[in-house]
């Protein structure tokens, strides 16, 4: 055996422990213990080994299960027509490998149909709550079963019949002897957020999601209770006998997914009529988009979209394996959570000196971007993830923008794995690094690092000041260590000869970061004063500053005569006054201030600049936040459009927020100004409000 095959066997085993302890949460507990984005990446990673190794797989491995067992609680009952899960995508290539695919078994199959080369589909919205199958003899419903392991389901016909929106009789003067209906129960969120705030009221465990609950609910013993959760269920497909001729006027049998929608319809179900069907793959990848922003609307929670080939000929000729239809496939909508591996700690030293560790981990896709290094701020958010050394961490995307590690993944954990801790010397100077008593930051007190330096420079050249593009992290820490930087000033006499010598720098490249840089002084008075790095003095802070005061030299004469002047400013407290008093009581400061000035930085407001001449005060006072990516403006320069007509630009969403401004991708925003009732407008909505 190779040691490939051998360490991909340690993980194939590791995997199926952990994903088969999950699915017992989730299906018998009704509490997941992980995300289901989780899940699905690992559950995936499974099918990758055993793929690449089919002598991995295993009996119990949840690649040959379908869902979950059913629960003793219940009698059994048997599906006649098996209930399937779903085959799935994560992103719209792989839908499109799908219908590839599928086109090309059906005109491998039959070359009599004629739309084998573009089969018609049929999009709906996938709806995150249970597959439950109903019964009806004779038009009466008699049975109604969760999907279990999808040959045998439980027996859930009580509690079913609590739910208003499924007929006790079809809607047909002249049933068949039977029809089956599959289609999904759910919570409305609305339901699903009361019960929650009661059961916390109770000090009751939380349902994780919707989901979980509608789960949980469909197996409580007593139907009372049932009633009182006010379940769902939206219907989508249906089954009768196959030598039934209906003559009701209302029943047409249907040739085509789209047909029994109509027919469910017609029989008494309640349908979700967002379903499209689409001519091509293109439009299907349109529903897909659309439906990504404006699900959050929706008084159900939905995970992605099912996208089905719309005619039974079709399907038929498709067939199904014994886990799910190969005519249909669930397209997922980009997980917020991932799973990864730890790779490396990097203990960085900001300007102030304080110590930030960051974690680098095996590169991840997250809600539509590649991420590989997240955060942990300090000493106590490693300890209270309880950090090792080679751990499986989830990463999340918090506020939809900065990754976040959440959570450690401890069965993954290998035992000899080292406990992560702050080192106790700066990585860069070695001086013995600080931390002050009742103070999460521990700082390297060195007025000399040179990573204060770095860090310093990094800020002055990042996008709300300086914005000097072609100076990244490598570049500046290659100028300080080479000795061509002490200070800010040194960026400004900065000659070809030492670009050139850097690593792979060019002629050509040299000259244009050079351009830039000097181009840079003409940046507006708030971004060099936001530039200079003043603890606690951020973008707003500094724009506030800029306006109340218009050079340097009168910031200056106000922070070390009259200080009182600076907390009068709307938002700034006595920590920030203190800030700016100690940033200008600093003789190394005072230095840099001049320096600066000799180079040709104004430091004060130049009434000529377009910055100025287009400021207003139109968005006084009003609270915006914004989410996803929008059609022109980056989020950047949006926020610069409403902060200079006097607007504030909050990270998060509150009832203070007066509007959302949303694009595409919206996330989670979204949904809680629908529920503040918070205005949502679009970026022209913006324009025209400006
Ligand atoms: P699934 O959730 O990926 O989708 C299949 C189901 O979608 C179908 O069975 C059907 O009930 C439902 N569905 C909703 N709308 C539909 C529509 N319009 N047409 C057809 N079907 C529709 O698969 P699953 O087998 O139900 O569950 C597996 C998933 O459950 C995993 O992918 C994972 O996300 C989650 N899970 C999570 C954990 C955890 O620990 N978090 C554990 C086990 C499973």
């Amino acid at each position: 055996m190779n040691s490939n095959f051998d360490q991909h066997s340690e993980r194939a085993k590791e995997l199926r422990a952990l994903l088969n302890k999950a699915n017992h949460s989730y299906y018998v507990l009704d509490a997941p213990e992980i995300a289901d984005a989780v899940y699905d990446q690992l559950y995936r990673e499974l099918i990758e080994i055993e793929n690449t190794h089919p002598a991995l797989i295993t009996d119990d491995s949840p690649s040959q299960r379908l869902g979950g067992i059913p629960s003793k609680g219940f009698k059994n009952i048997d599906h006649t027509i098996p209930l399937l899960s779903l085959d799935n995508a994560f992103n719209v290539n792989e839908l499109a490998s799908w219908y590839t695919k599928v086109s090309k078994l059906i005109s491998s199959e039959n070359k009599t149909i004629k739309e084998v080369d573009n089969p018609e589909l049929i999009c709906e919205l996938k709806i995150d709550g249970n597959a439950i199958s109903l019964r009806y003899e004779n038009g009466i419903l008699t049975k109604a079963a969760t999907r279990g392991d999808g040959k045998t389901g439980e027996d859930i016909t009580t509690n079913i019949r609590t739910i208003s929106t499924i007929p006790l009789r079809l809607l047909l003067e002249n049933p068949p002897s039977w029809i089956e209906i599959r289609g999904e129960a759910f919570m409305p969120n609305k339901i699903f957020n009361k019960l929650n705030f009661e059961r916390k009221n109770t000090d009751q465990t939380l349902f994780a999601n919707p989901r979980n609950s509608c789960a949980g609910t469909l197996r409580q013993l007593d139907s009372k209770i049932v009633a009182s959760r006010k379940l769902d269920f939206f219907a989508y497909s249906l089954y009768f006998p196959a030598n039934w001729e209906p003559i009701d006027d209302n029943f047409k049998k249907p040739s085509s997914q789209s047909e029994s929608l109509e027919l469910l319809k017609n029989i008494g179900f309640k349908v979700n009529t967002t379903y499209a069907t689409t001519k091509n793959l293109n439009e299907a990848i349109s529903y897909y988009k659309y439906w990504e922003i404006k699900k959050n609307s929706l008084d159900y929670a939905t995970d992605g979209i099912v996208v089905k080939i719309d005619k039974f000929d079709i399907q038929s000729i498709l067939g199904a394996t014994n886990k799910a239809p190969r005519w249909a496939i669930a397209v997922k909508y980009p997980a917020e959570e991932k799973a990864t591996k730890l790779r490396k700690l990097i203990f960085q030293i900001g300007r102030s000196g304080a110590v930030t560790p960051v974690a680098e981990f095996e590169s991840i896709d997250l809600a539509g971007t590649s991420v590989n290094r997240a955060t942990l701020h300090n000493a106590k958010r490693i300890a209270s993830l309880d950090l090792h050394y080679e751990d499986t961490i989830v990463v999340k995307k918090a506020g939809e923008i900065i990754p976040e590690v959440i959570r450690v993944i401890k069965e993954f954990r290998p035992v000899d794995a080292k406990l992560v801790q702050l080192p106790q010397n700066c990585p860069e100077c070695n001086s013995k690094l600080i931390q002050e008593p009742n103070e999460a930051i521990t700082k390297c007190i060195n007025t000399e690092c040179p990573a204060k330096l770095k860090g310093l420079l990094r800020h002055w050249v990042s996008k709300g000041a300086m914005n000097i593009d072609g100076l990244g992290e490598k570049i500046i820490n290659q100028l300080v260590n080479e000795g061509y930087l002490k200070s800010i000033s040194d960026l400004y006499k900065l000659e070809i000869n030492c670009l050139v010598a850097l690593e792979r720098f060019g002629e050509k490249s040299a000259n244009n970061l050079l351009t830039e840089i000097n181009e840079s002084k003409n940046k507006n008075w708030n971004k060099q004063l936001y530039g200079l790095g003043i603890p606690h003095i951020g973008e707003a802070n500094a724009k506030s500053l800029s306006k109340n005061f218009r050079s340097i030299e009168e910031l200056s004469t106000i922070a070390l005569e009259t200080p009182e002047n600076i907390s009068n400013i709307y938002g700034f407290g006595n920590e920030m006054k203190d800030a700016i008093i100690t940033w200008f009581e600093d003789p190394n400061n005072q230095k840099l201030i001049k320096e600066l000035k000799a180079i040709g930085f104004s430091l004060e407001e130049n009434l000529n600049s377009n910055y100025n001449s287009n400021q207003s005060d139109i968005l006084h006072g009003k609270v915006f936040a914004l989410t996803g990516t929008l059609d022109s403006l980056t989020r950047e320069e949006a926020r610069e459009l409403i902060e200079n007509a006097g607007g504030k630009v909050s990270s998060s969403i509150s009832k203070k927020t007066n509007f959302l401004l949303t694009g595409e991708k919206a996330g989670s925003k979204l949904k809680k100004a629908q529920e503040l009732g918070v205005k949502i407008i679009n970026e022209n909505e913006l324009k025209l409000l400006l």
